[in-house]
């Protein structure tokens, strides 16, 4: 949980040949609203014209019913945004339409390209106008300037120019294509329900509707859905994987599975259990900093046999405004979301557990808020992930490395600036432990090693690890 609303990445969903399209899509959307808050679309096809509706906001105060009727047809793609480039114009929200000279088409990424500013220069070059600062357009404009002969070819033409994350929908007047990055750094699932096919980042989207999820969309797989059923190519060359570890840390919906069907939440028990076993500590109580720690804390606690406990009480309801005090309360910002219990807290020491520090800041509140408010005698912060030293370039909102306070301090420091009693990390072997096939991740954050490359300029200290 990070008290000042950092914002998450970008969900995305489609489905083909089902006579409640839109609003499917409205639930999918629904189900990753925790992926993008700022925006979101729907785009429809009725076989010969797509319909799009998108605005600023959260998925159920853009959509009604009456909106959703102005989405006819069978298929639909839908997009949750979050900027990871961009601005939050409504312009840049997501699915972008256009018409090229095989008709028209719609575009829903999730991911962010490391050489888009490098291809829009070369296309404005060329005389293209582009409408708005989002990536997503750069791919639009490289489809329209293929001198290829389907739309399919278009398509791959692309995506092999483009460079970085990207799960991608296409829906065409008669089609509905999914593709994914040759390194499947974002996650992409197919399922089906009542016979139509669905795609979505996280399977979350299926649970909701009923889905079934078959399998992952393959890295540099584009899979074409249209009237005569599904089919699969190898569009872009794959020679290795770097799926997002943090997905896995704090990204999905822990009840989602992702990256070839595992669960988020079992993964992030685990996280706590290896924490435990690398960093225990005798204390009265383990809390997890809610909701981001509780799966964490629950592995924590079990090894440790520590007794579980919610010592901070986290409020859901926070609209995304509120009227500030005039006058300064104490620890207002964090007291927003999150309020110490101070029967479970009082004289105990008590270890808090969450998944990451960035800035050090909530941290530091949760601290200060635990010990005055909540009276505790000791604070025991353990943390289920590596140090975040290096941001994510590949579609993940983190701050610049100046501001990552992992990539300037050691833990001692840390531990003093947000004054706790101890401060753990879970070891960066720890964390290979528990992945499945842990050769498969990119893990840039935490080891400052970049698997896909940047056009141009890299950005600077990165340790560039080409593969
Ligand atoms: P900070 O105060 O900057 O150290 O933020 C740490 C908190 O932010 C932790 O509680 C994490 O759960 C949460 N967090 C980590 N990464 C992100 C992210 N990209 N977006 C939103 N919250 C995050």
């Amino acid at each position: 949980m990070n008290i000042y609303d950092m914002k998450e990445e970008c969900g995305i969903f489609g489905i083909y040949g089902h006579t409640e399209a839109a609003n499917m899509a409205y639930l999918g959307l629904y189900a990753q609203q925790h992926r993008g808050q700022e925006g979101a679309g729907i785009c429809s096809s009725d076989g010969a014209t797509l319909y799009l509706e998108k605005s600023l906001g959260y998925v159920s105060e853009i959509f009604n019913e009456k909106r959703l009727k102005r989405l006819p047809g069978d298929s639909a793609i839908g997009h949750n945004r979050y900027s990871t480039a961009g601005g939050n114009a409504i312009k840049n929200v997501q699915p972008i339409m256009a018409n090229f000279s095989l008709g028209s088409l719609a575009i829903a990424h999730n991911g962010n390209l490391t050489n888009a500013q490098a291809l829009k220069e070369g296309l404005e070059h060329d005389g293209a106008i582009f409408q708005s600062i989002a990536d997503s357009e750069v791919i639009v404009h490289l489809i329209a300037h293929s001198r290829a002969h389907t739309a399919e070819e278009k398509i791959i033409e692309a995506v092999n120019q483009i460079q970085g994350a990207f799960s991608l929908l296409i829906l065409k007047e008669d089609a509905l294509i999914a593709v994914r990055d040759s390194f499947g750094v974002r996650p992409m699932c197919l399922g089906t329900i009542d016979g139509a096919y669905v795609v979505a980042s996280e399977t979350c989207a299926f649970d909701l509707i009923g889905a079934a999820y078959i399998r992952d969309i393959e890295p540099g797989e584009m899979v074409i859905i249209n009237k005569s059923g599904i089919n699969s190519l190898r569009a872009i060359r794959s020679t290795k994987r770097a799926h997002c570890a943090f997905e896995f840390i704090y990204f999905s919906r822990p009840d989602s599975h992702i990256f070839g069907g595992t669960n988020v939440h079992s993964i992030r028990k685990a996280l706590g259990k290896q924490l435990s076993i690398e960093s225990y500590v005798d204390a009265d109580v383990v809390i997890p900093v809610p909701d981001s720690g509780v799966a964490a804390t629950i592995g924590y606690a079990n090894q440790s046999i520590i007794p579980f406990d919610f010592g901070l009480v986290r409020n859901h309801y926070i609209g995304r405004t509120f009227i500030e005090p005039k006058q300064s309360i104490r620890h207002f910002g964090v007291k927003i979301k999150l309020n110490p219990v101070q029967s479970i807290l009082r004289g105990k020491r008590v270890v808090v557990v969450d998944d990451s520090i960035v800035r050090g800041t909530t941290s530091k509140k949760i601290v200060k808020m635990i010990r005055e408010v909540g009276q505790a005698a000791e604070i025991h912060v353990r943390i289920s992930s590596p140090c975040t030293i290096s941001p994510c370039f590949y579609g993940i909102d983190t701050p610049t490395r100046g501001e990552l306070i992992a990539s300037s301090h050691h833990v001692d420091e840390i531990r003093k600036y947000i004054t706790a009693d101890s401060l753990s990390y879970l070891s960066f072997e720890g964390l290979k432990s528990v992945l499945p096939n842990p050769e498969d991740y990119c893990y840039a954050c935490f080891n400052n090693k970049y698997p896909i490359r940047f056009a141009r300029e890299e950005p600077a200290q990165m340790e560039l690890f080409l593969v």
